[in-house]
């Protein structure tokens, strides 16, 4: 007990402590809300006496999912945590589906629709139409409905007018054919998990407990699930901070926060107002920032940490150069620290994935190992997505979409027409691809007049892999075979070894080793991706209700499980495999939540922050807020004058304001011992001494003049700006190292 209340002031100690069912913590980044529901869980266990896997724990990302796990874990032990049903809305609904879903007719195999195909469902279908509907913004729009659980139905009554109608038609056909694909989008997991509680309580009589970490994100389906989850004994507890609602334009309703208080009028709201995150200096400057704000109340903030060393905003002539810089100061900063900080406390946060490439290429080049998150680089790759699409064809046959994606891949002289052919005559019929498909090569239907005899050789060939792997999915289960041993199988039999040396030569070795790192992997991602580990250790069920796996082998649920993993990692931005000692690469929203000592925000410039497609401003400046105050100690602001594509680019006017010019008044890294003290001081670790810190200096200095011997490094940038890049360096050297210059 005294574990789980110390090390809380008395606000975090009420709200943990609070006899009452219904609490709600409401209060600004870094004031320890996620430590508070984290000890809330271990205070509702160990004090209250409920039991782990009665307890609904949600968070947004998987590695929030994860690092709350981690917090639990040192309270209570793993066995503890492990009991929770802990993870994220998608990943929590997808296992009521699995165990449940029948009740409401859905299959317990049902695969997940990624974005990537739910676009060519959506593509497919505007163009069989005809319709001039632009498909992005069709799913856009489906994916919004969804979110505010507006059936199809509804949606067609309630707008009108030709496009509508076209939208309505649309999302009918979208609907009717994720139904025929055995498939549900992230929205429908959502939208069908509470379909299935409110119809069916009973699937939650045993939940006790429910807490939601950053609920001000949460949209309407999230919040029903959250009210629907916790409909057995009403005990829940939301943390969240309304300046920090980032996700609006993915239908997040801030207003989810009253409602609840509404819902629930004995709910005690507790406000923590001690910040034990960022320095003072970074809270002044985010705290000025959010006050830009007219229309939010005022709030208390108060800093528990030192001022800390100023923090950085900085000119620089082009985006390009801008990533060199960051990539430079990274390198400087762990040099001139002597090992207090390392790569793993660093973090590059961006407005948006794209602007990643040149950061990407940069520490590329400088050779500084990095992880994206917020973008799902592993399992993006197209040797990867082959596999994938492979076992999930095998797993869930009737997934047009893979079986469309592989079906030629490798080449089984199966044309483009054919396949598209094969498709429309799917849709048309409502039947799965993979139907038409069986109809053919068993000479069942006249389909086969219109396919070539070579063609025809080709689809059966298809079959044939297809149905021997699930065959021996089920032998090697039997053999307890591992699912690294399947992939392999699959592999093999499919011929994507040979297929990649045929059509990526110069890339193979690459590719082919990401293959086996898939599946060195496999099991890697079916036992440790947070939320859906708990598989099999967590339960959401009562015992006596028999296991929707038990007409399956151990086998199947491990393939399944991988799949959906893969599915949600990529929703949820995160990456499955979670290291340490690299530079994080991330979205802002995949960021929130979390922390770091030393922070770059690039690219805050108008048009990308605000950002220009945006429309709700205020909702972009809580963005660059939520970036602001993951920092702990050392915080960089960059501006490129020039944008990737060469345009010219302004100051964001969020940094602008009179009031923020005093706090931003630092253009270079002043990192000289005092300030490397203060980051000490900030992150309580042992300060390197001022020898190490004068022999680092010293070494920095000698990498530098490295740096300026090594001309044909700096030759080949050879445009005008890195020449400028190279003039400035230069300067900078000679003036004895105290800030760098940049001339355009
Ligand atoms: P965000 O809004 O960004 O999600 P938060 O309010 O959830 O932030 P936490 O992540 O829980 O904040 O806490 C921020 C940091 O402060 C963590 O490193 C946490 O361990 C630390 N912290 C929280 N409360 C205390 C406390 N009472 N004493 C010391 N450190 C604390
Ligand atoms: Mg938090």
């Amino acid at each position: 007990m005294d574990q789980i209340l110390d090390g809380l002031n008395s606000a975090q100690r009420a709200a943990v402590t609070s006899p009452a069912a219904v609490v709600q913590v409401l209060a600004p980044p870094g004031s320890g809300k996620t430590k508070t529901l984290t000890s809330r869980v271990a205070y509702l266990i160990t004090q209250n006496g409920l039991e782990p896997r009665n307890i609904v724990v949600c968070t947004f990302t998987i590695k929030a999912a994860r690092e709350m796990q981690e917090r639990i874990r040192g309270l209570l032990g793993s066995d503890t945590a492990n009991r929770l049903v802990l993870g994220t809305f998608h990943s929590i609904a997808r296992r009521f589906l699995v165990r449940y879903g029948s009740r409401i007719g859905i299959k317990s195999n049902f695969g997940i629709a990624d974005t990537s195909d739910s676009t060519a469902i959506v593509n497919r279908i505007v163009k069989r139409l005809h319709l001039t509907i632009e498909p992005k913004q069709a799913r856009a729009r489906i994916s919004k409905a969804k979110a505010q659980c507006v059936s199809c139905a509804e949606f067609a009554v309630k707008h009108q007018g030709a496009n509508m109608q076209e939208f309505s038609a649309v999302y009918a056909e979208y609907e009717d054919h994720l139904r025929v694909s055995n498939l549900l989008d992230y929205d429908d997991l959502l939208l069908r998990c509470a379909d299935l509680l409110r119809r069916f309580p009973e699937c939650v009589a045993r939940i006790e407990a429910v807490l939601i970490d950053e609920f001000q994100d949460t949209n309407t389906v999230q919040y029903d699930l959250m009210v629907l989850l916790a409909q057995q004994r009403n005990v829940v507890t939301s943390v969240g901070d309304p300046d920090q609602s980032i996700y609006g334009w993915r239908s997040a309703e801030v207003k989810n926060l009253q409602r609840m208080v509404d819902l629930w009028p004995e709910t005690h709201v507790a406000k923590l107002e001690e910040n034990y995150r960022s320095s003072a200096l970074i809270l002044n400057l985010a705290s000025e920032l959010i006050q830009q704000d007219t229309s939010r109340p005022a709030k208390a903030l108060e800093a528990t940490l030192p001022m800390g060393p100023q923090p950085v905003l900085r000119q620089i002539p082009s985006a390009k150069i801008e990533a060199l810089w960051i990539v430079g100061e990274v390198q400087r900063v762990i040099r001139r620290t002597c090992g207090m900080i390392g790569l793993g406390d660093v973090a590059i946060l961006l407005r948006s994935a794209s602007l990643s490439r040149l950061v990407e290429s940069a520490l590329g080049r400088a050779g500084v190992p990095y992880r994206m998150v917020g973008g799902n680089k592993f399992f993006d790759r197209i040797e990867i997505k082959l596999v994938l699409d492979y076992l999930r064809a095998i797993e869930n046959s009737n997934h047009n979409e893979a079986v469309a994606r592989i079906i030629n891949v490798p080449s089984r002289k199966i044309g483009d027409a054919t396949v598209a052919r094969l498709l429309e005559d799917a849709d048309a019929r409502r039947l799965p691809l993979w139907k038409i498909i069986l109809e053919i090569v068993r000479g069942e239907t006249k389909v086969t007049d219109k396919v070539s005899p070579q063609a025809q050789r080709g689809l059966e060939a298809f079959v044939n892999v297809i149905l021997s792997a699930r065959k021996r999915l089920t032998t090697m289960s039997s053999e307890k075979k591992s699912l690294a041993d399947f992939i392999t199988f699959v592999v093999q039999k499919a011929g994507i070894q040979d297929h990649l040396k045929r059509t990526k030569a110069e890339d193979f070795d690459n590719r082919w080793a990401n293959v086996q790192e898939l599946v060195a992997q496999a099991t890697d991602i079916v036992e440790t991706a947070p939320g859906e580990s708990l598989e099999t250790s967590t339960e959401v069920i009562d015992h006596e209700s028999p296991s929707p796996f038990q007409d399956e082998t151990v086998l199947e649920t491990a393939l399944t499980t991988l799949l959906a993993n893969v599915a949600l990692s990529a929703e949820s931005s995160a990456q499955a495999s979670d290291q340490k000692g690299l530079v994080t690469l991330s979205t802002i929203h995949a960021a929130k939540g979390l922390e770091w000592p030393i922070v770059f925000i690039p690219a805050v410039v108008e048009g990308i922050i605000p950002h220009s497609r945006a429309e709700d401003t205020d909702e972009e400046r809580r963005l660059l807020y939520v970036a602001m105050t993951r920092a702990k100690a050392f915080l960089y602001l960059s501006i490129p004058s020039r944008g990737s594509t060469g345009d010219a680019t302004s100051m964001s006017t969020f940094l602008s304001s009179k009031a923020l010019k005093p706090l931003l008044a630092n253009a270079g890294s002043q990192l000289g011992s005092r300030e490397i003290k203060e980051i000490a001081l900030i992150l309580r670790r042992e300060c390197p001494t001022e020898r190490a810190l004068s022999v680092a200096a010293a070494a920095e200095d000698a990498q530098d003049n490295r740096w300026l011997s090594h001309e044909d490094e700096s030759e080949s940038w050879n445009d005008d700006e890195d020449h400028a890049y190279a003039v400035g360096h230069r300067q900078s050297t000679s003036n004895g190292r105290s800030c760098m210059i940049y001339q355009s």
